[in-house]
């Protein structure tokens, strides 16, 4: 009877959702489950920190800044989301920004005082500590690919001037003539801080910087059409691993072989898996006498103190005591960000795993 004949196969089926059942509850296979199904990954990224306010920006420049970041953003969010390395996101995302013109980075980049364009970048790797930067460049396309040859193909960390550029020639980074980066707008703002013989940040304006409690009078250049910055990016991959890299014209008015933070490991530009990664923007000569990045990174291994309290102190408390300007983005081997600066505005973003867009511009 159809009854009696159906019967078994019934009892099969309720077996075999049971056997299932059992198995995705069993801990060894949740985990795995979890493990790929969670792999974590984070970037972030910023453009530069500065007195960037609201009433000095058009809806227009507001939004190709939003578009950009979030382009470099999508970059970088590809290269991780294929299980790319950190290294190969920071570089994808820093890429995008340094063929801007909107920062202060490879196409956009500031004139120093004899106006010329000097280029720094750096990269770090923080699984094996390796890393490399670049100081001076004039003719590499994008130099944060300069600064990754230094680390992957010398035995060295920093080279300068034209020696870097003809490493950089020679690992066949792209090459361009110094014309590619002239920038009348850049050009002007040399001129206009030259009359007040100032080296500046490319994004100062009006006011000065802030602390959690208090804005800071500091004394710079007013040109209300700053509107580039250095970026950098900072990365945790699917594999654990961090990186961070950072590249910038310097500031507008340097003198001609004047190096920045940015090249220094341990103060623009650094990275552990131990602790944290770190990229940072503002005024050089306050970030290499403090060690900034490593600072951070330094108080996380010793003190044990988070990535969270360790950057806001850094930044907020012993950069501002000392009026020293900028910010840093940070993130730490279990995908933690923070994006801490002590001026009106820096322009940054973030993406994770699934893949929401964060960009913010001020305060
Ligand atoms: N830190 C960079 C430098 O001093 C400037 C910047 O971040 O805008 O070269």
């Amino acid at each position: 009877m159809p009854k009696f004949s159906n019967q078994p196969d019934f009892e099969m089926r309720v077996i075999v959702v049971l056997c299932f059942a059992m198995l995705l509850s069993n801990p060894v296979f949740a985990q795995k489950k979890s493990k790929k199904m969670g792999a974590k990954f984070v970037l972030v990224i910023h453009g530069g920190a500065g007195t960037i306010l609201k009433e000095n920006m058009t809806p227009e420049k507001e939004k190709a800044y939003m578009d950009k970041l979030t382009e470099a953003l999508i970059a970088g969010y590809k290269v991780l989301k294929d299980s790319g390395t950190s290294i190969q996101a920071v570089q994808a995302a820093i890429m995008i920004m340094e063929d801007s013109p909107l920062f202060n980075a490879g196409k956009g980049s500031v004139y120093t005082n004899d106006e010329r364009i000097e280029m720094d970048a750096a990269i770090m790797d923080g699984k094996t500590g390796k890393a490399g930067s670049v100081a001076g460049v004039r003719t590499v396309k994008n130099p944060i690919t300069a600064a990754i040859a230094v680390m992957n193909r010398s035995e060295h960390v920093l080279l300068t001037g034209e020696g870097a550029d003809a490493f950089a020639k020679k690992s066949g980074c792209t090459i361009v003539d110094t014309s590619y980066f002239f920038d009348l707008n850049r050009l002007q703002q040399l001129r206009k801080v030259k009359e007040q013989e100032k080296a500046v940040l490319d994004h100062d304006g009006e006011q000065g910087m802030h602390t959690d409690s208090s804005a800071i009078e500091f004394n710079v250049d007013l040109n209300p059409d700053k509107k580039f910055g250095t970026v950098g990016a900072v990365a945790l991959d699917v594999h654990g691993n961090l990186a961070a890299g950072t590249s910038t014209g310097g500031m507008t008015n340097k003198r001609y072989g004047r190096v920045g933070d940015v090249p220094i490991i341990g103060a623009g530009t650094y990275a552990d898996n131990a602790t944290c990664a770190i990229s940072c923007t503002g005024h050089g000569e306050y970030f290499i006498r403090n060690v900034v990045a490593y600072d951070v990174a330094a108080l996380m291994k010793y003190k044990g103190w988070s990535l969270e309290k360790a950057s806001h102190h850094v930044v907020m408390e012993k950069l501002a005591s000392l009026k020293g300007m900028g910010g840093l983005i940070a993130v730490d081997r279990e995908g933690n960000y923070t994006m801490p600066f002590n001026t009106p505005g820096m322009y940054r973003g973030a993406i994770r795993a699934d893949g929401k867009v964060e960009v913010y511009i001020y305060r």
